[in-house]
């Protein structure tokens, strides 16, 4: 039977970024995934590497100057699927006082030490410039910068980087036990397409998944622990575009939370989120129309143009899987992460909470968690880019400037979206393509055979979901035959 040093249970972004750091400390790394990568959580987020502005409130200074700081590296090694975002907060002054929010966006500037972004400034809001889209009673603002990535290529890309570093990196492959036997942990492995079970053994297990944490704990593991998890959704929903300028908008609403409207895919604008307390009986999560209510009389109190349910073109909810501090307010809850490591025989990580923005930290002090069962090695995660983000320091429009040229029969407006899913990899989808016809079937949305039988051999694309809503979000600009047609395609490829 295969013994690993690790095996990882969850391949959303904290797994995959576990099992990353761990490949590449030269360590024997296993990591399986029930579904496609990234199927839960971690392609459900609002899609900011961010410090969190609003977790100042909370007093959360260790949690926002660690991802400030990760921001910061996240936009060196990333720079295809990150990049900076500018961000407008309308002020009103009978919800938060200018002096406060001007206090919490000094601290914002600094702490988390150099950055790279703007610093933050107050704007006027006019039509045509940084108030474009809202209704002209508000006259003043703030504006400040964070990232914006795209999550589900995120975790991907890390996984495509471990598996460069040697894992084994197994989708739709379930966890269904696992028991301590000597100086190992025996577990078993279900494929979720044959329904075959195999057994594999692992020095240390490490449990990364996500809402399913306690869960996996007390069912497949049949281990008590101490740690308590607040699962607490959060829906986004997806309407034409409000306003054609790059800067997203926070909104501050009545109730005190706070709500983005961010440019989404060009066409669109994606409004989110909400905090509901869930069960696990309720997952995998589906937005409400309550959700759908609060979300568009949310954006509605600032938008010139009325948004109301019938403009919403698509939705997704996500489960935080957040570490129960016993806080009544889902909004107060901690977004920090706890790492809680059971020492009765072959160790056991358990991952609870946790930031997109922070799961290369996070990974970093699991590492050290484990320090005691594994080879010392330095940390590297930081300085070595995801597939695709290498662009030795040039900017991502000198990067496309050079595919274009290199590639003139092809469109520059498609070049461009296909570099910011898969950066400097692009040539191994264009291959000397020298027109569109080269490309292969086009199923619309800016998907061609090319880019799909990639996504299938390189990026454990299985599904038409995988390719149209994680890998890519074709979906969104395609109509219902054409996704039809490109998961049959799939489907037949196989
Ligand atoms: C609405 C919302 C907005 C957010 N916005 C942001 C944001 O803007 N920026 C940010 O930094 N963070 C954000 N977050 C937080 C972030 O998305 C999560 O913290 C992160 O995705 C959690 O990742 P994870 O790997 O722990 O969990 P998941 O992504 O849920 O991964 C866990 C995986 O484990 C798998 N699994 C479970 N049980 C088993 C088993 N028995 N065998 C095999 N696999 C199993 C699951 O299928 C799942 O894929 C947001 C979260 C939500 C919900």
């Amino acid at each position: 039977m295969e013994l690993y040093d690790i095996a990882v249970i969850g391949g959303g972004i904290n797994g995959a970024g576990i099992a990353r750091d761990a490949a590449g400390r030269g360590l024997k790394v296993l990591l399986a995934e029930q579904n496609d990568f990234a199927s839960a959580t971690s392609s459900a987020s609002t899609k900011l590497i961010h410090g969190g502005l609003r977790y100042l409130e909370y007093y959360e200074f260790r949690l926002v100057s660690e991802a400030l700081a990760e921001r910061e590296v996240m936009l060196n090694i990333a720079p295809h699927i990150i990049w900076p975002l500018e961000f407008v907060l309308p002020h009103e002054k009978h919800l938060r006082p200018a002096w406060m929010i001007r206090a919490g966006l000094f601290l914002y500037d600094h702490i988390g030490g150099r950055t790279s972004l703007p610093r933050s400034r107050s704007v006027k809001l006019a039509p045509d410039g940084h108030g474009a889209g809202l209704k002209p009673e508000f006259h003043r603002g703030f504006a400040y910068y964070d990232a914006w990535v795209d999550d589900a290529r995120l975790v991907v890309l890390t996984l495509a980087s471990a598996r460069a570093h040697g894992a084994s990196v197994h989708a739709r492959t379930r966890c269904t036990g696992a028991r301590r036997e000597g100086d190992a942990w025996q577990v078993t492995l279900c494929d979720e397409v044959s329904g075959k079970e195999s057994e594999i053994r692992a020095r240390i297990l490490v449990n990364a998944a996500g809402p399913w944490v306690k869960s996996l704990l007390e069912r497949e593991l049949k281990i008590e622990s101490a740690g308590q998890v607040r699962l607490v959704k959060g829906s986004h929903i997806v309407v034409p575009r409000i306003h054609d300028r790059r800067y997203a908008y926070i909104l501050q609403n009545p109730d005190r939370r706070v709500v983005f409207m961010i440019p989404y895919e060009r066409e669109f604008t994606l409004i989110g989120t909400t905090d509901v307390q869930v069960t696990p009986q309720d997952l995998p999560a589906a937005i409400s129309p309550d959700e759908v209510a609060y979300l568009c009389a949310a954006a509605s109190r600032y938008s010139a143009r009325e948004v109301t349910p019938d403009q919403v073109v698509w939705s997704y909810s996500g489960v935080r899987p957040l570490y129960d501090d016993g806080k009544a307010d889902p909004s107060a809850i901690t977004r920090d992460y706890v790492l809680l490591l059971d020492e009765n025989g072959p160790p056991l990580l358990s991952v609870f909470g946790g930031k997109i923005t922070t799961y290369r930290k996070l990974a970093e002090q699991v590492m050290q968690k484990l320090a005691h069962w594994i080879p010392a090695h330095r940390s590297w995660t930081h300085a070595e880019a995801l597939p695709g983000g290498d662009f030795g320091g040039r900017a991502y429009l000198a990067v496309l400037a050079e595919f274009r040229a290199r590639y003139p029969g092809l469109d520059p407006h498609w070049l461009a979206r296909l570099l910011r899913r898969h950066g400097t990899l692009i040539e191994k989808i264009l291959a000397g393509a020298k027109c569109e016809a080269d490309l292969g079937e086009n199923f619309g949305g800016g998907l061609y055979e090319r880019e799909l039988a990639y996504l299938a051999e390189y990026e454990w694309a299985r599904s038409g979901d995988d390719v149209l809503w994680r890998r890519t979000k074709c979906g969104l600009h395609m109509s219902e035959a054409q996704r039809t047609r490109v998961a049959e395609r799939l489907a037949g490829a196989r």
